[in-house]
């Protein structure tokens, strides 16, 4: 069989399509081999294309002899008839599993290499070879079947903005830079030698901006670069669905983006019941010990500090003097967990900071406790009373700062609940978080950033004290989450000129480099800018969430490694001297 021209050889269904509806038809294939199975005498094989798998028999003994050359990935053409299976030979798995063609001609059009990994088993291969060979990665119906999720999230996204009045409108890539809190990815100027181009970390100013020019509602499915330290949901280029909206208010975002979220959920048969739950920061902090609480684990951080506010047991005493707390969390059945599981929490907690982690539980003897000597019995019953845990149930306490214990137990219930199979992934639990600080204090730098971004407006009420107390003012910044997963971050703005002034110089910024920096968008501010906000969404993670994969790498056709390489492609790269010469770059 040599390597043929495909000619006028036109395909007249998928290798997905065919059912027993169509036995006794004449039909032309088109794909991969998938599979073959040479049975002596008949020979099987089965022909794979985005659409599925269908199974072709060859009888006719030369087109037999001929087709046992046919090795997996080679590309043919298949004519033959639809023939409906033997009852005992149907594939219930398989939509095309009653039918198969029974092949008049197979036409070669293409012959393959070995590939480095199988494409028709699911054997465990490594993320560097999958990446390096994407191109058959991505003929796998697993990561086909996302990028088609992925595709009709896109479309569906751009239908209900479209619904509802918003434009999509294009921001530049080349631009200068906007600060999200990551590092720019900088463009050299070949006609401005010295100059540089900044990627867009998002397109906040100029949706900001769109908003000055009265477009009212905008949108966009837009990729963004952040050059930050990767973990496994970052990537260095990502895609936001943004959006922006005049004369927005908290409510008017939310109601914009929940039933969005319900169709997208839609797309996996799902629900998505709204409004969604909202909580302050700080509840999420104090009850979660985390800003994206994943409210499928229960196990809620509680305060038990007042059975030890009097106590004799000084560990505890001498934090909560210091202005510490006691915090505990009950893990359910816990009390069965060994000494050994219990030695391990401890360590993770160490790890985490803490001076060290304290059990208790009411066992069938009595209370027990690693502080019963140090607290005393009746002490150690009040805290598991406090902490509301019943007999069979494990109770871990930290003591310190505020910000430590909620750290510390927030991170334990995370991987407590992991062991347990707590987090059902059936279940999906939205929740907006509100009321973000509007600064955080950068000790090392003995000054304050942003949690958002700079121009973020603050709560009216909290306003007066910008200048006095900025630690204290809370933030008009929102988040959405999913499971544990910040889907969407976005915040009501700042629309006067003169509190953008003031936050730039809160935030260390002096006028000249204030100017310098957004200049134009202080301008604008000036020409009758309407109060707007907006929000974006982490497509990336939200398709992953939707399609229950754990990597976002799994959603994006051409994913870069943890280290930020393209291994495909081989970027990034050195580039020709003489392109360099012409930026004036010198690279040592
Ligand atoms: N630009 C913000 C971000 O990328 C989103 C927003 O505030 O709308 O997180």
């Amino acid at each position: 069989m040599n390597v043929e021209p495909l000619g006028s050889l036109a395909r007249t269904h998928t290798c997905g399509q065919l059912t027993a509806a169509d036995a006794g038809i004449s039909v032309v294939l088109l794909g991969w081999v998938h599979r073959v199975r040479d049975l002596g005498g008949v020979l099987f094989f089965d022909l794979r294309d985005r659409y599925g798998l269908t199974q072709v028999v060859v009888r006719d003994e030369a087109l037999a002899e001929a087709a046992k050359r046919l090795r997996p990935e080679f590309v043919v053409g298949v004519t033959g008839r639809v023939d409906q299976r033997e009852k005992d030979a149907v594939n219930p798995k398989l939509p095309t599993g009653e039918i198969e063609i029974e092949a008049r001609a197979i036409r070669l059009l293409n012959d393959a290499k070995t590939p480095p990994f199988p494409i028709n088993e699911d054997t465990p291969v490594s993320e560097d070879l999958r990446l390096k060979y994407r191109y058959l990665d991505l003929r796998k119906p697993r990561l086909q079947q996302n990028l088609i999720l992925r595709h009709r999230a896109a479309l569906e996204i751009r239908r209900y903005f479209d619904e509802n009045g918003f434009l999509e409108v294009e921001t530049p890539i080349l631009t200068k830079s906007t600060p999200e809190g990551a590092r720019d990815y900088l463009v050299p100027s070949r006609v401005h030698p010295g100059e540089f181009f900044a990627l867009p970390q998002s397109p906040q100013i100029f949706k900001q901006i769109l908003m000055i020019s009265g477009m009212d509602r905008y949108f966009q499915i837009v990729k963004c670069f952040r050059d930050e330290d990767l973990r496994a949901d970052r990537q260095p280029e990502f895609t936001q669905v943004d959006l922006e909206i005049s004369f927005a208010t908290e409510d008017l975002v939310f109601a914009i983006l929940e039933p969005l979220m319900a169709r997208l959920m839609g797309l996996i048969a799902r629900d998505a019941p709204h409004p969604f739950r909202r909580m302050p920061y700080a509840e999420a902090i104090a009850t979660y010990g985390s800003d994206k609480p994943d409210l499928r684990a229960g196990m809620e951080l509680r305060d038990v500090s007042e059975p030890f506010r009097t106590s004799n047991f000084s560990v505890f005493r001498g934090a909560i003097d210091g202005g510490g707390e006691v915090r505990g969390i009950v893990v359910p059945g816990g009390a069965k967990y060994s000494r050994k599981d219990i030695d391990n929490l401890t360590e993770e907690a160490k790890q985490l900071g803490a001076a060290g982690l304290v059990w208790a539980r009411q066992g069938e003897g009595g209370v027990q406790s690693s502080a019963l000597k140090a607290a005393g019995e009746d002490i150690i019953r009040h805290a598991l009373h406090t902490a509301r845990a019943a007999a069979g149930d494990l109770l871990l306490l930290a003591a310190g700062p505020h910000a430590l214990t909620t750290r510390v137990l927030g991170q334990l219930r995370l991987s407590i609940a992991k062991r347990e199979n707590l987090l059902d992934p059936s279940r999906f639990e939205f929740l907006w978080v509100v009321d973000f600080p509007m600064f955080e204090w950068l000790e090392d730098q003995k000054r304050w950033e942003f949690m958002h971004h700079p121009f973020t407006a603050p709560l009216e009420s909290d306003a007066a004290r910008l200048e006095s107390d900025p630690g204290s003012v809370r933030a008009r910044a929102y988040d959405l989450v999913l499971n544990g997963s910040e889907i969407a971050g976005g915040s009501i703005r700042i629309h006067d000129q003169r509190l953008q002034r003031l936050i730039f110089r809160l935030l260390g910024m002096s006028d000249e480099e204030a100017k310098a920096r957004f200049g134009f968008f202080v301008d604008a501010l000036e020409f009758g800018t309407p109060p707007h906000g907006g929000i974006a969404i982490g497509l990336d993670r939200v398709v992953a969430i939707l399609a229950a994969e754990q990597s976002i790498r799994e959603v994006i056709a051409f994913p870069k490694t943890a280290q930020a390489v393209d291994l495909m492609a081989g970027a990034p790269s050195t580039v020709d001297p003489r392109q360099l010469r012409e930026l004036r770059i010198r690279t040592e």
